[in-house]
């Protein structure tokens, strides 16, 4: 099989394989392609992909000869006309916002496999591009915020007098959220953390967080690990405990998200006003509508003096070693994809593979993309 690296468009830094894993994937006995100048803006050249056995060519060479296209993000709508019928697009796909980008791939005929659809499963996590990117979210946040607090993260005795450690407030500890207690606490901040998950407690005093606990809140094995809506009552009762401690943070990491809904609001309008001028506020639930209610997605404001940065596009700011993770994510899904011949061999009764792939010889098959998109 021939697969081909593909350049993102826009703004996105990161690209799809570094030469290391476009190695990995020849290994595999895979042909590879690279668009020129793909790894431009990871700083990573053409000369590299050469080294590694990547062949480096047109867009447009890429379209017509390779069986598998592999990128960051999805590709654009204009290119899915350049596709061939059987044609394998391989990249994040965010369904429940393109549903109109996989019907067109689906009537072409494409397969597509939704990297950030794999099943949340044990023997999925070396493939799990949304734990690696969230980990690369979770780092980014906390220096951001540490850079733009006007304050140390840790205690200082100097002759100049002792300043204290800053205090970071995180909601979530997710992936990104842990991620983030562990920089903020060797950055030398105190660091105090809210989850409706009672999982994470001692995962969050092993990294030196205090949990704070909100009574009553609502759990579901079912939700396979993750958050479920929380009642009215509980709702009331967290805003008004995170506001305690927030008026008492210098910065704020806000992680929390709920699978396939809004992101819950947790830090009221009120609750920034009475914040410390100077405090930082990181929103990297922004795409989904934000943990806090002033949260402008894509946007820095600044309200009263405390700065809320609504940002989820840190992988990006980071592109090489987040296209190093995303591209060890697909070698790892591609070892259970490719046959001892180098080609695709997609073996729908496995689950990780049923999962990923969104669409398949004009059908829907990963059902998680099936409930996103409302298709019975
Ligand atoms: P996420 O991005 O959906 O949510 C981030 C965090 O926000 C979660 O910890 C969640 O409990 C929390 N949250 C939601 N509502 C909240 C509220 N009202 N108040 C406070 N916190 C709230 O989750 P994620 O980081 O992608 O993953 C969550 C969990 O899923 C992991 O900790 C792990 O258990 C599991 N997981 C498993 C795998 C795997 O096995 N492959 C991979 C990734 C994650």
């Amino acid at each position: 099989m021939i697969a081909g690296i593909l350049k993102e468009s826009g703004a996105e830094n990161r690209v799809a394989l570094l030469p290391g894993e476009a190695a990995g994937l020849k290994k595999l006995g895979v042909e590879v392609l690279v668009e020129k100048d793909a790894g431009e803006k990871a700083f990573i050249s053409d000369r590299e992909y050469i080294a590694s056995g990547a062949a480096p060519s047109s867009r447009k060479d890429i379209f017509s000869k390779a069986a598998m296209l592999l990128s960051v993000n999805p590709v654009p709508e204009d290119d899915l006309r350049s596709c061939r019928e059987g044609q394998v697009l391989c990249s994040v796909v965010n369904p429940a916002e393109n549903g109109k980008w996989l019907e067109s791939a689906r009537t072409l005929g494409l397969t597509v496999l939704a990297l950030d659809v794999i099943p949340r499963t044990t023997r999925a996590q070396a493939m799990d591009i949304l734990s690696s990117m969230a980990t690369v979210s979770g780092y980014k946040a906390v220096l951001h915020a540490a850079s733009l607090l006007p304050r140390f993260f840790p205690m200082f005795m100097s002759a100049a007098g002792t300043i204290k450690p800053s205090k970071v407030l995180i909601l979530g500890a997710g992936v990104a959220g842990l991620q983030a207690i562990a920089i903020a606490r060797k950055l030398g901040a105190v660091v105090e953390v809210f989850d409706v998950r009672s999982a994470v407690r001692e995962e969050v005093k092993s990294l030196g967080g205090k949990f704070i606990e909100v009574e009553g809140a609502k759990e579901d094995a079912a939700a396979g690990g993750y958050a479920v809506e929380q009642t009215e009552e509980f709702k009331k009762k967290q805003q008004e405990l995170i506001q305690c401690r927030a008026v008492a943070s210098d910065v704020v990491i806000a992680t929390a998200q709920i699978p396939g809904k809004k992101a819950p609001v947790l830090l009221l309008k009120e609750t920034v006003s009475s914040m410390k001028p100077g405090s930082v506020i990181v929103d990297l639930a922004a795409s989904t509508g934000g943990n806090c209610e002033l949260t402008q997605n894509g946007k820095t404001v600044v309200v009263n003096g405390v700065t809320i940065i609504g940002k989820s596009d840190y992988p990006s700011d980071m592109p090489t070693d987040a296209s190093k993770m995303f591209g060890s994510n697909i070698i790892n899904l591609m070892k259970i994809m490719i046959d001892k011949e180098g080609n695709l061999a997609l073996n729908m009764q496995d689950e990780i593979i049923n999962g990923t792939t969104a669409v398949h010889a004009k059908e829907y098959v990963s059902q998680r993309v099936k409930q996103m998109l409302n298709i019975k």
